[in-house]
């Protein structure tokens, strides 16, 4: 069981009272701030840029186009298939966000 403070007396009341035992005062509840909807559609267009950011750094390092030489061979499925689905699922993620955010 979780106690707080009150804060009219000082003393340690039980966190699922709405009135001090003590005091009598009403304890105002501690609201937890909901994510806004305007929110949601902007970390959608986050996380869609990252993947395709991400998408972009492994497809050039995997497919060789650095002139840095890697210590261990990767599979050319990797270049040819996974690499442009992390691109294509990030811009519909990010395309989804812009929807979304243009919706409402
Ligand atoms: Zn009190």
């Amino acid at each position: 069981m979780t106690t707080r403070q009150c804060p009219y007396c000082g003393k340690l009341v039980s966190d699922f009272r709405a009135e001090c035992p003590h005091c009598h005062e009403t304890i105002p509840k501690i609201r937890t701030a909901a994510p806004q909807r305007s929110d949601v559609g902007w970390r959608k267009i986050r996380y869609g840029l990252l993947c395709m950011l991400l998408a972009t750094l492994i497809h050039y390092f995997a497919g060789g186009y650095s002139a840095m030489e890697l210590p261990f061979p990767i599979q050319p499925v990797v270049t040819v298939y996974l690499t442009p689905l992390l691109f294509l699922g990030g811009l519909g993620l990010s395309l989804y966000g812009f929807y979304s955010r243009r919706k409402t």
